[in-house]
Order: structure tokens, then sequence, then C-alpha cells
């Protein structure tokens, strides 16, 4: 598909215009300069590859992997462990057109100093509640050239919008199912949900829509007792992976929610035990584990929140991963601010000095840890930036539960 056959003229316009706007600045920089340099430009692709010249060297040790794009608040469900507190309620989401043109940038930035591109992950609320999602990534994956993938509900994955989706480069996808049946709707809101949900993800896995499908179940007392059944519904579908995380104490989740230590020791024998080439299960990203540190997982715990990934918030906040509730500490600034002016790169170069100092985040919670030098105060999404501590730590969790158990 032709990205001019989609009528979405308002980015297409503003792409022309800003190079247009770079080609007259160009003219006015070879005419005092009095020399020519090539610089590739996003409105037309065939210019847009690395310059033969050597990468520019830059001091910034931290590479730009993952940029996260919460493209909208506003969901079609009502999770009860949502972190992120979406609803149904409208939120004030940035227009596409500046969300293409912080990418536009980057892009030129990182080209001039031979970094490759970050890998987009759209995240929400629930992003197809967005109108415009396809249209907007078809540009910054057919004409800026990004690799993204997408977290939904499922809902919307219709097999007309799941086509639509692969065709402006979406690769991978992460639904959710938090339980079996009712269960999942129960704990969404959203009575009928499984269903649709099911039968979506059996068109994407029969029809393989996109590279990579993952189905990502929230783990907590109420769907802990139906992880056998999910797994005999799943396994069959050819998936790429079951990601599993428990809930955690962000957004609106209650106590009722969490998992306890012996909880999460069950639920990491689960995947010792049920996970295969055929369904491989893996354990999300946060807290150190313990004993099952990269047992459950093929990587040790490693928070990567302002060190490899950056995420715009709906609102055009540029903060470090999604899943940290709102500070000032996580908070690095905005796409509108004068002194930002859409240069994500700028920001990345010169703040997250909360997420790359290794120590900040020591507390009492913290000493005389064992794994202090591998863990560094756990993850950021669960530290409690008033209280400067740490909320949650499975390692601890664990180890309590043993030495109660002695
Ligand atoms: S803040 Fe949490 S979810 Fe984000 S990268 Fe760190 S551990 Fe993972
Ligand atoms: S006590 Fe602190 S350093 Fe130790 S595993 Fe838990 S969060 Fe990490």
């Amino acid at each position: 598909m032709d990205f001019r056959e989609t009528g979405y003229g308002l980015i297409r316009a503003y792409i022309e215009k800003r190079a247009t706007k770079d080609a007259s600045n160009r003219a006015a920089h070879h005419r005092t300069a009095h020399h020519r340099t090539a610089r590739p430009s996003a409105a037309h692709p065939s210019e847009a590859r690395p310059s033969a010249a050597p990468p520019n060297p830059h001091p910034n040790p931290y590479p730009l992997r993952t940029l996260f794009w919460e493209c909208t608040l506003q969901c079609n469900q009502y999770c009860r462990h949502c972190g992120s507190n979406a609803s149904s309620a409208t939120s004030k989401d940035i227009p596409g057109a500046d969300f293409i043109a912080v990418l536009d940038l980057l892009k030129r930035r990182l080209e001039a100093r031979g970094w490759p591109l970050p890998f987009l992950a759209i995240t929400g609320g629930e992003p197809l509640v967005r109108k415009d999602l396809s249209e907007v990534m078809h540009v910054a994956f057919r004409e800026l050239g990004y690799t993204w993938g997408m977290t939904s509900n499922g809902v919307a994955l219709s097999p007309g919008t799941a086509a639509r989706l692969a065709q402006a480069g979406m690769s991978t996808v992460s639904v959710s199912l938090d339980g079996y049946g009712a269960t999942h709707d129960t704990q969404r809101n959203a009575p009928g949900s499984y269903e649709t949900t099911m039968a979506n993800l059996i068109n994407m896995t029969k029809n393989r829509v996109f590279k990579r499908i993952q189905v990502t179940t929230v783990v907590n007392p109420h769907n802990m007792d139906e992880l056998e059944t999910l797994h005999a519904v799943l396994l069959p579908l050819g998936l790429t992976s079951w990601r599993l995380a428990s809930t955690d104490p962000i957004g609106r989740a209650d106590e009722s929610l969490m998992l306890t230590g012996a909880q999460h020791r069950e639920l990491f024998e689960f995947i010792v035990s049920h996970s295969d080439e055929r369904l491989p299960i893996i354990y999300a990203c946060p807290s150190h584990l313990g004993e099952y540190e990269q047992r459950v997982r093929d990587h040790p715990f490693h928070c990567s929140a302002g060190q490899e990934t950056m995420s715009i918030l709906h609102n055009g906040d540029v903060a470090a991963c999604p899943n940290i509730p709102a500070h000032d500490d996580t908070i690095q600034g905005n796409i509108y601010d004068q002194d930002i002016n859409l240069d994500i790169l700028e920001v990345w170069d010169t703040r997250y000095h909360f997420h790359r100092n290794r120590d900040i985040m020591f507390s009492e919670f913290c000493d005389a840890c064992d794994v202090w030098d591998a863990c560094r105060g756990g993850s950021r999404h669960s530290f409690d930036f008033e209280a400067r501590t740490q909320r949650k730590c499975i390692k601890k969790m664990l180890d309590f539960e043993r030495e109660r158990g002695r």
C-alpha cells in the first residue's frame, strides 16, 4: 500500500514541510560554509541511508535500543491490575504528526552518529483505541525505516485490523490473556472479551500475520490455578512465547492481586517444568529472582529504564519506561519544551541521571543484600520515589518464605 493512498495528508504534509525547511537550511549552510555534505531526508527514503562517512564518535555509553510510545491512556477495558490506570476516559494524546516529527529528527541525528534506530514498542492504554495508529506507524516504518511492535488486549485485533497493521510493518505483538474464560473477563471488567481475544489470537497464529506473537499473562491469586488450563489452550497455537508477570504495586492494583513468596515459587516452578521449544515460557523483566535468576528468563536481571529504554508518554512527556509512575525524578521533559523542541536524543544524551546512577536506589531495604552488585536496588517501576525505598523484591520474598519454612 502506498502511503499516499491512505489519505493521511497531515503527516505527509508535515514531513514535506520539514524536508523543504531542511533543504533551505542546507542551502544556507552551503552558502556560509562553502562545502557540500549529503544529508538524508526522511521525505525521500531512497536518500535515507547512513552516510559513507565514518560514524561520529560519541561519548554517550548508553545505547538507545527501545523507544516506547504510550500512544493513548484510553482503554476499552478496565483491568483490576492496570499499572497505567487507563480507562474509557478520553486522554489528551499527542497528534500522530508530532510523534512522526520526533522520529524524523531522531533518525537524522542517529544516522549522523552511526547509531541504529531503536525498536518502537507501542503501548497504552489500548493502542488500538487510536484510530490513526496504523497510518502513523505506516509512515514510521515505510518512510522512516523504524521496526515496531505492540502490546494489546487483543479485542480489536480483528483479522482486518491485524492485516492492516502487518501492512504498516508491525512485526511483533504481545496479547494479554489473564485467565481462562470468565476469570479473564472479570479481571478485565470486559464480559465476552476472552472469546473475542482468543478468536483473534487464533487468526493471527494460524495465518502467521506477525513475525512474533506472544501472550502475556499477569498472574494473581485468582488465576494462579488456571495456568495448567491456559497452557493446554495456548500450546497448540504455535506462539513465539508465553510471558508471565506477577502483579506489581503500581497503578490501581491492590493487595488482593499480589502473590506471596510461596506463590512466586509455585509460579517459577510452573515455568521451569512447562517451558519447552513448543511453547517457551518466560518471566517478565522485573526484580532480581534470587535462586530462579536465569532459570525462568534467559538473561540476568537488569532494569533497562533510562539505560536502553526511553519512552514518550501520551501527553508528550519524555520518560524512561512507561511502567514507572510519573515523578519529578522520572519525567525528563516534554517534546514540546523549548529546550527539547522534539529532539529526544539530546534528552537521552544529557539527562536520566537517576536511572544511570548505580547507587542512587540504595536504602535500608537493600542493606546487606548478597546480590546488591547484580541488582542495584531492583526495578525502577516498583521504587517508591517519595519514601526513597524499594516496594517489591521477589528475591527477598523467596528468601523470607524459605527461612520461615525451616
Ligand atoms: S522499570 Fe520495570 S518494567 Fe521498566 S525496564 Fe525496569 S524492570 Fe522492566
Ligand atoms: S534487596 Fe535490593 S538489591 Fe537485593 S535483590 Fe532486593 S531490590 Fe535487589
